[in-house]
């Protein structure tokens, strides 16, 4: 679903198309990726998502999944061809209530020819029947789906949806979802959203869940398994529902006393970053070896690995600042992804200063001298890292030092300012990096490009750690001393889809 979509944009994934191999776009055709610059392939062009509609099956004892998928979008273009990404078996495709003709292509295509052609602005529904063991499919190296002794979960970025539903796979193109799993008895089927109703026959548990505001793919989650459900309201009156999976062990305790306080850190991120954008949150804690989080809409994930050092706050602070950065403010393509994990991080420093355990400029001065000038991880740049340094430690670390600095540059008045508005100006959208260094520089009253080109766009480590224009945001002088935050806002970042 795109909320906004500025001639400047159409205009520049044009020029995007046209930089594709000759013949990859043929008149009528849905190109088989959007133009993104990491991944070329990821998404397609030719149609806009409006909504999902997902009816599942989902077995345990051995992985199966069956259902259909019902999208209804609008084509952007004539069409007589058109991709979805995906890649499980698919056994039938309607479009618009008729028997559609399908192929596979690249490694996640599925190319679907209507048995009548679209015109452009015209409403498409379509209907994909399908069936297949996520666990056991494999696409380029990756499988994102996390079998657990007692069912799976689907979480992955950039790509994670191929394993469970056919989609239009990039975040530029968000919808909004319902998603009704049917699950053993005994078994609970957990996605975003709100629990529309849970409903036994049977043997059989069908769980209706549904998500009301725009969500890209790759935050739209699944989780099946035997869990301990735990439901509240935040302060605000939000409704919180969290899951904790039964085999969570010594983890257990931790976990409760991280995720549990889900609805505290969420009023006092809404205090700083503005209206939760979305009607529900909690968050869920599989019973996975992994070492990842990832900030699933409204329903972050957690791996039990978090918890093992006791609780962890910071990894919900994390996680939950992404509804603002990253869910509600998407990137534009996966280059722009500072402005979800640069944000995220600096949401973790704003918590230790909030809980005296160093202030976000201690942080930064201390980042600062922890890396010295030879260590690579000056080598990437935040504003641009690349693909294969998408999730890179300096995405977050000089990411939120770039924060840093431009809060010592505008003062805290126009800083939390800055933060506040740019989730509102930017509502259920996707921005660039340079939508977010021209958008500070008109709050500020003068162009910061400068600082950010230092900071973001420059490699190498900057002859200055970030200055401050005021005493609250103030440098430590003397000699560093570790923030006692330090460490366990590694021990988070360490594991933040950075495995990736
Ligand atoms: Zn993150």
């Amino acid at each position: 679903m795109r909320k906004k979509v500025l001639a400047t944009a159409v205009v520049a994934l044009a020029g995007m198309f046209t930089s594709l191999p000759a013949g990859a776009v043929t008149a009528g055709q849905g190109a088989p990726g959007v133009g993104d610059p990491y991944y070329p392939d990821y998404g397609n062009g030719g149609y806009d998502v409006a909504h999902y509609d997902l009816r599942l099956k989902y077995q345990p004892a051995d992985d199966h999944l069956e259902g259909t998928a019902t999208i209804t979008a609008t084509a952007t273009q004539d069409l007589t061809r058109f991709n979805l990404d995906f890649a499980l078996t698919v056994s039938e495709v309607l479009v618009n209530n008729r028997k559609a003709t399908f192929a596979r292509s690249g490694a996640h295509e599925l190319e679907i020819t209507p048995a009548l052609p679209l015109r452009r602005n015209q409403p498409v529904t379509v209907v994909v029947r399908y069936a297949g063991t996520p666990s056991q499919v494999t696409v380029n190296g990756i499988n994102p789906w996390l079998r657990t002794p007692d069912g799976g979960v689907a979480a992955g970025e950039p790509e994670g949806s191929w394993w469970w539903f056919p989609s239009n796979d990039h975040p530029s193109d968000k919808a909004t979802y319902d998603v009704s799993v049917l699950v053993p008895d005994g078994t609970q089927a957990i996605s975003n959203g709100t629990l529309q109703s849970a409903v036994s026959r049977l043997g059989w548990t069908r769980y209706n869940w549904r998500s009301s505001k725009p969500q890209a793919t790759y935050l739209t989650t699944l989780a099946v398994g035997r869990f301990e459900i735990v439901t509240d309201t935040t302060e605000s009156g939000l409704p919180v529902f969290s899951a904790y999976s039964r085999d969570l062990g010594a983890d257990e305790g931790a976990a409760k006393a991280s995720v549990g306080r889900a609805a505290e850190i969420l009023d006092w991120e809404t205090g700083v970053f503005g209206p939760y954008p979305f009607d529900a949150i909690g968050g869920y804690v599989p019973n996975v070896p992994t070492g990842y989080a990832l900030e699933t809409q409204t329903r972050p994930f957690y791996s039990p690995r978090h918890f093992r050092s006791g609780a962890n706050p910071y990894v919900v602070v994390h996680e939950q600042a992404h509804q603002w950065f990253g869910d509600d403010v998407s990137v534009r393509t996966w280059r722009d992804i500072w402005l979800n994990e640069g944000f995220a991080r600096y949401a973790e420093w704003l918590w230790s200063e909030k809980e005296g355990e160093g202030t976000a400029a201690e942080l930064a001065a201390y980042t600062y001298g922890f890396y010295p000038a030879d260590n690579p991880f000056w080598q990437v740049r935040p504003g641009d890292p690349g693909a294969e340094n998408q999730f890179h430690a300096a995405v977050y670390n000089r990411g939120a030092i770039a924060l840093q600095a431009l809060r010592g540059e505008v003062g805290d008045q126009t800083f939390f300012k800055i933060l506040k508005s740019w989730p509102v100006a930017n509502k259920y959208g996707n921005a660039r990096v340079e939508d977010f260094v021209a958008y500070a520089g008109r709050l500020a009253g003068r162009p910061l490009d400068d600082l950010f080109r230092t900071w973001l766009f420059t490699a190498g480590k900057p002859a200055s750690p970030p200055v401050a224009a005021n005493a609250r945001s103030a440098a430590p002088t003397g000699p560093l001393q570790e923030p006692r935050s330090w460490k366990k806002i590694q021990r988070e970042g360490l594991s933040d889809h950075a495995e990736h």
